[in-house]
């Protein structure tokens, strides 16, 4: 490993000539450090472009319904349709390597479309009332927590390129939401407090609400860079209950990562969804895979990020 912007070890003692930042929401550190990369990334990290045959080897294509473990349910179609038949236009289907007991697959499109960019508001609906059909369905078995999450580009974790996202059943409150729970409540919210300071520098699109709007920012203390945030302006807690703004929350997330593509091309990223039981103010994080996670991030649990928000934000509005 050379000299590049993984080499994480590099900053010494308690002093790094950068400036650091605490993440309101997580409590997270981050430390700003442009000058150790003149470019967030390598070409290396992209997301390579498809072979040849890969729509026709795709399992999660249309016409290949036999290749995927039997489906859960599928959206869009003929209701007369027999399941794992053509005919749909979002389909769930069960982990076939799940790492928990209770863990699905919602495949965004019949097409072979490879980027969650690529999705139209029209998908991004469905996509969302699969998310809530089975939210709903964990519930009433008595979960505490559902985590849904995209990755994309194998250097994400995704193993397929074929647009889709997975969906987890957790009897707890994971880490990461237990840290921010407490911070994200109404009346004393972290969130609240950061969107309505957050310098009109950092914003990059919103979407029309029932109330309010729905903002794409660059996130102030962002762990990588262009690592974006996507919240409604409103404290809005049960993102499953409110499906027409958490779909304007992926139509923006979708937005976002046109936006990354134009300046850096098809880079891999994991894209959640933070929701809260109780009245936790939902939000989305984007985090572009261009850095490497090293000894500083995973032993200390301090992030470096080698581009300032401001300039990420310039380079994103084109
Ligand atoms: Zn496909
Ligand atoms: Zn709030
Ligand atoms: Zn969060």
């Amino acid at each position: 490993m050379g000299r590049s912007n993984s080499d994480e070890e590099k900053v010494e003692g308690a002093r790094p000539a950068a400036r650091v930042a605490v993440d309101p929401l997580s409590g997270r550190e981050v430390i700003f450090a442009p000058g150790r990369a003149k470019r967030p990334g390598s070409s290396s990290a992209l997301i390579s472009s498809a072979a040849d045959d890969e729509a026709e080897t795709c399992p999660f294509c249309e016409g290949h319904e036999g290749e995927t473990p039997p489906e859960l349910f599928a959206l869009g179609g003929d209701p007369e349709r027999a399941p794992d038949s053509p005919g749909w236009k979002v389909r769930a289907v069960p982990n076939l390597y799940p790492a928990f007991e209770r863990q699905q697959v919602v495949i965004h499109s019949p097409d072979h479309v490879r980027s969650f960019g690529n999705l139209s508001d029209g998908q991004l609906a469905l996509i969302v009332e699969a998310w809530a059909r089975i939210a709903e369905e964990a519930w009433s078995e008595g979960f505490d927590h559902l985590l849904v999450f995209v990755n994309e580009g194998e250097a994400a974790g995704a193993s397929l390129p074929h647009s889709h996202s997975q969906t987890v059943w957790l009897d707890r409150e994971p880490p990461q939401i237990a840290a921010e729970s407490p911070r994200l409540r109404r009346g004393n919210c972290a969130l609240c407090t950061l969107l309505a300071d957050l310098p009109p520098a950092l914003r990059l699109a919103e979407r029309e609400l029932e109330n309010g709007t729905a903002l794409l920012a660059v996130s102030p203390a962002g762990r990588a860079p262009y690592e974006l945030l996507i919240a409604p302006s409103e404290h809005l807690a049960d993102a499953f209950g409110e499906t027409e703004q958490l779909a304007a929350g992926l139509a923006l997330a979708a937005d976002g990562i046109r936006r990354l593509n134009a300046v850096e091309g098809p880079i891999p990223f994991n894209l959640w969804l933070h929701n809260f039981q109780g009245d936790g103010h939902w939000h989305l994080e984007l985090v572009p895979r261009l850095s490497v996670f090293a000894g500083i991030e995973l032993g200390a649990g301090i992030y470096v990020n080698t581009l300032e928000p401001g300039e990420a934000a310039t380079r994103l509005r084109g």
